[in-house]
């Protein structure tokens, strides 16, 4: 029987791999449209490949998957982050867990995961086919017939499909003559872009918990906050672009950003540590007593957003000042007025709708024996190593789905012949 994988990336080469382990005997074939497999997952994690994530402060699969929450809570039982360490460690791959959670190889080198793919690949037998592009898949009585763009077809009677995200509708393409539904891609994990020239010239200045939101709508983030040359970043920016992906996208990247720059502390308890920080300073100067956790610049800039002179003492400042600065600083409104990417890494919000795919099998509802793993289906993460947990999960559920399935297809032909001895 052959199994056809197309895409020869993280998904694909995983789903590659564990299937080969669990079926010695199948013919398995990746084919790769670039001139090397794995070269996205070379790239991750600024070169470092950040593999996964401990999940320890991860409470509900929501938070890090704003697109396939529910899927991947499922997944996650059958592969999860400690099976993905447990894995890579039986391969002989060192990992270390960082501070933040996430999951690299003590090698800091991307390579090392790449390395270790490539080598399972082959010692499996799996022929890997590179710079072969699938341009059409169409369902035959016998199975499939990929449709390649270098001309000629290839025929497979089980189909994986791990193309990775679509920076283009047109990437859709091959799905076409399967009529599967397909959400239409957008980016996830962006910076912003703020007109504030006032603020960019903070460049570089890091807060440690902020809470970033999009006024009038449902979407908010905490975390770190970045300034940048162009606007604002960090992991509570990122996170906002992955929850906010579509809304943003839809609203030509436009919106009113609201930060609260004391973290998810509401005015009035910022009303009250601003009271007390100045009781004791009340001859002091306003710009000269910095809270703790901003710099003195940035206090400078959000003390002249509220109006208020830095050489003014604490003691001068009329309580509708004070109460003036604590809406500022739990409600600072900034105009959003574009997009930029967080160094190269993007990931696609959209792909292959959901309600296509059997969850628990990742197999197609109308199409037997054609399954989807990775950023090709509408399932994507913030940023931390969550988007390759998701690839491993559903490389590893469709490899054991796939051998339940062939195993049952060979059963039912032995029952076949047994029946019709004649045959
Ligand atoms: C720069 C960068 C850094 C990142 N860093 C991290 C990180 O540190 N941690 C993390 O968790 N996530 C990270 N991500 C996201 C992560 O890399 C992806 O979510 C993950 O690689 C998805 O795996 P995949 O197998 O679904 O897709 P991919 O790894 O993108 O693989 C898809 C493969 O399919 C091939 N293909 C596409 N169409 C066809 C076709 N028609 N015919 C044949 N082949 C085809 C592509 O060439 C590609 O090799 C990063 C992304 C980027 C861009």
């Amino acid at each position: 029987m052959k199994i056809a994988i197309i895409g020869g990336g993280a998904a694909g080469c995983f789903a590659a791999i564990e299937t080969a382990r669990l079926l010695p005997r199948a013919d398995i074939h990746i084919y790769e449209s670039l001139k090397r497999p794995l070269v996205k997952v070379g790239l991750t994690g600024g070169g470092r490949c950040n593999l996964t994530n401990s999940f320890r402060h991860v409470t509900s699969a929501e938070q890090v998957y704003p697109r396939g929450a529910r899927l991947m809570k499922r997944l996650l039982k059958e592969f999860g982050p400690a099976d993905t360490m447990a894995w890579f460690e039986r391969e002989g791959v060192e990992l270390v867990t960082q501070t933040d959670e996430c999951v690299f190889p003590a090698t800091q080198k991307a390579s090392t995961i790449v390395d270790t793919l490539t080598r399972l690949l082959a010692a499996l037998h799996v022929k890997l086919h590179c710079a072969r592009r699938v341009k059409a898949i169409v369902a035959t009585e016998a199975g499939y017939r990929l449709s390649m763009a270098d001309g000629g077809d290839v025929e497979a009677q089980a189909v994986v499909v791990t193309t990775g995200g679509y920076p283009r509708e047109a990437s859709m393409s091959l799905f076409r003559p399967l009529a599967l539904k397909t959400v239409p891609p957008v980016p996830s994990l962006f910076s912003f872009t703020l007109a504030d020239d006032r603020l960019k010239a903070l460049s570089g200045t890091v807060v440690e918990q902020v809470t970033a939101r999009l006024t009038t709508t449902k979407f908010k983030a905490t975390g770190a906050l970045l300034i940048t040359h162009m606007g604002l970043s960090g992991p509570a920016i990122l996170k906002l672009s992955a929850y906010a992906a579509r809304h943003l996208h839809d609203s030509g990247y436009r919106a009113t950003l609201s930060i609260n720059w004391w973290g998810e502390a509401t005015e009035d308890d910022i009303l009250a540590t601003l009271r007390s920080h100045a009781a004791p300073r009340s001859a002091r100067q306003t710009g000269t007593t910095t809270p703790s956790h901003l710099c003195r610049r940035l206090w400078h800039y959000l003390l002249d957003a509220a109006h208020i002179a830095p050489h003014r003492r604490w003691s001068e400042l009329q309580p509708k000042e004070l109460r003036r600065l604590a809406a500022l600083l739990s409600n600072h409104q900034l105009s959003l007025t574009g997009r930029n990417p967080y160094k190269e890494e993007f990931v696609t919000c959209g792909g292959i709708a959901l309600s296509e795919i059997v969850p628990s099998t990742l197999e197609s509802r109308a199409h037997r024996h054609l399954y989807f793993a990775g950023e090709a289906l509408d399932v994507d993460a913030v940023t931390g190593g969550f988007n390759l947990q998701a690839a491993w999960s559903m490389g590893y559920v469709v490899a054991r789905s796939l051998s339940r399935a062939l195993a049952d297809a060979n059963d039912n032909a032995a029952n076949a012949n047994e029946a019709c001895p004649m045959d």
